[in-house]
């Protein structure tokens, strides 16, 4: 079963290793197990639902604790201590495009919020049930699941939004085909969830973003259905599209999407090579991708993040062979790791390989094989698990990200790493820090960085909120310094809502209230969340 608080399947576990421990305690210090709160000390905490009785509304309380909050690190705070300040008065669960549109009525009609529910796996806040005077109605989509169409000869396939990823993998692969999406949380999300918060998946680089993968599909909102025909280009006007994507379920419910699908590679594989320092692996990656290499995954981490990750994997005999490996080959403390991947036919995995491992050797970086790419790929959504454990040993995880350009990607990560590294001098805490890049483009990359610190010893949850908030703000405050989108792939939700003005400016921040305001004149579709409809002001904009 699903866990109410932390990441996954209640059956699945990734245990700390001794050497990763050991790690930790070095690196910031030791930590405490935390207390955390039962679901039935939650559920009694659940006030009685607001909503006027639907038939499709359930109002069971353990179903409105599992549905008021998301996977971000307050959202783990909030339910790891069980003061969660607000749940939803009642889920439901439409199986059709209809009742959707009937849950939508209802909501308007009875004065409720709605808020769409896909995977529930939003980092930053999407989902939250914020507290208000009217009653809030979360619609679970995970009923509308079916392949719908599927159109051999165009490679397209149309689902019903609330799929899953394992599931729309599956029916594509009876059907020989695959959609190429994995984000992280492929197991646990869903397709009107990649699309509305413009998603990125590990194999962006051959696969593309979920904006190229969407075709078209059909919005029920307060106003009317928009239905996005399945045109394989246009020159009518402004793609509407663009408006569904990104949207936050702040425009409707996507109930239906169509995606634009690949056949099965013949043959895929994963490799690493190891650089001496983290400015020749940025170079040989950015000619790789600007020579256009068809691989489809590149990730190169910094040197803190590959020794983090080498500690973290538990195999020591083998990380101490290697270590001693790349020693002879001139490669030290400050090793640097990437990740390629090539997909496709065996002539283009060939091709691709033999043309980035070129460019690799020419920056100094030395290839060791599959070893490590098989690992990464065994455990691509596994290590989501690592969370858990984490938590449970008493240290906290929470990741950022962002997305600049090449010239500007030395700065940016000086700064966000500098920013979070002090950031919590005041109560002499470390924080440990790392970095990756894993969708590079050829004017620019996204930059990924995790931060971990010690959850207080007594376990006080204003206290880990208020260490979040402080290394979060200046990590973000960074960000929009050096000219950085606040976000590349985990969307705007609550946690980043004040920052979207700087990237939007004045027209574009009105322009936006103008369309949440034409397709839901009275505010029914998740408020709260993407933009604030009321705020006319320009921000910092
Ligand atoms: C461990 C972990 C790893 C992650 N890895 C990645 C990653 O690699 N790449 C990445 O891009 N993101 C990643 N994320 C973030 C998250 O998984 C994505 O934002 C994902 O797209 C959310 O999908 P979901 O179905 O869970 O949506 P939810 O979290 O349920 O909802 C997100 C937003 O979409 C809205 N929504 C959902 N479905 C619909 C619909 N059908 N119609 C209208 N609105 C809808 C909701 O109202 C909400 O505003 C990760 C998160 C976690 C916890």
């Amino acid at each position: 079963m699903r866990r109410w608080n932390g990441w996954g399947d209640d059956t699945v576990t990734y245990p700390l290793s001794d050497a990763a421990a050991l790690f930790l305690e070095e690196a910031v210090g030791s930590a405490t197990p935390p207390h955390d709160a039962t679901l039935d000390e939650v559920v009694a905490s659940v006030p009685e639902s607001r909503l006027p009785p639907h038939s499709l509304v359930d109002t069971d309380l353990a179903q409105r604790v599992r549905h008021a909050r998301g996977q971000s690190l307050p959202d783990w705070i909030a339910m790891r201590s069980g003061r969660i300040p607000a749940f939803p008065d009642g889920v439901a669960y439409p199986s059709t495009d209809a009742q959707v549109r009937g849950l939508i009525d209802y909501a308007t009609s009875v004065g409720a919020r709605l808020i769409p529910y896909g995977g529930g796996t939003s980092v930053v806040g999407h989902v939250n049930v914020l507290p208000s005077d009217a009653p809030v109605l979360t619609v679970d989509l995970s009923r509308l699941n079916r392949l719908r169409r599927f159109d051999e000869v165009s490679h397209l396939a149309a689902f019903g939004a609330g799929i899953l990823g394992p599931d729309l993998e599956a029916q594509l692969r009876a059907r020989g085909f695959t959609l190429g999406h994995f984000p992280q949380s492929f197991d646990l999300s869903t397709l009107g969830g990649w699309i509305v918060t413009r998603s990125v998946g590990q194999q962006s680089l051959g696969y593309g973003r979920i904006k190229r993968l969407f075709a078209g599909g059909r919005m029920e909102s307060p106003a009317g259905t928009l239905v996005l025909p399945l045109f394989p280009a246009s020159a009518a006007g402004p793609d509407l599209r663009e408006a569904v994507l990104g949207s936050e379920g702040r425009l409707g419910i996507l109930t239906e999407a169509t995606v634009r699908v690949t056949p099965l590679p013949e043959c895929e594989e994963f490799r690493a090579a190891f650089f001496p320092n983290f400015e020749q692996g940025r170079a040989a990656v950015r000619e790789i991708v600007q020579a256009r290499v068809p691989l489809s995954m590149l990730r190169l981490s910094t040197a803190v993040e590959t020794e983090t990750t080498l500690a973290m994997a538990g195999h020591e005999r083998v990380i101490r062979l290697l270590k001693r490996l790349m020693a002879v080959r001139g490669i030290g403390a400050q090793r640097c790791m990437l990740l390629l991947g090539a997909t496709g036919t065996e002539a283009l995995v060939r091709f691709a390989r033999e043309e980035a491992l070129a460019l690799v050797r020419k920056h100094g970086g030395v290839h060791v094989g599959r070893t490590f790419g098989h690992e990464w790929r065994k455990n691509r959504f596994r290590s989501a698990y690592l969370r858990n454990s984490l938590w449970e040993a008493g240290y906290a995880l929470d990741t950022l990200e962002t997305a600049t350009q090449w010239s500007n990607i030395p700065a940016m990560i000086d700064d966000i790493e500098m920013a979070l590294r002090h950031g919590l001098e005041d109560v002499g805490e470390r924080v440990l820090v790392f970095t990756h890049l894993s969708h590079m483009y050829p004017r620019g990359s996204s930059i990924y960085t995790t931060y971990l610190y010690r959850i207080p010893a007594d376990g006080d949850a204003d206290e880990t909120l208020r260490r979040w908030h402080v290394l979060k703000t200046a990590a973000s405050q960074a960000i929009v310094a050096i000219g950085g989108t606040i976000t590349h792939q985990h969307g705007i939700g609550t946690d980043h809502l004040s920052y979207l003005p700087a990237e939007k400016g004045v027209l574009g921040m009105a322009t936006l209230r103008d369309l949440c305001r034409r397709f839901d004149p009275s505010g029914v579709m998740n408020p709260g969340k993407l933009i604030d409809v009321t705020d006319n002001t320009s921000h910092g904009a």
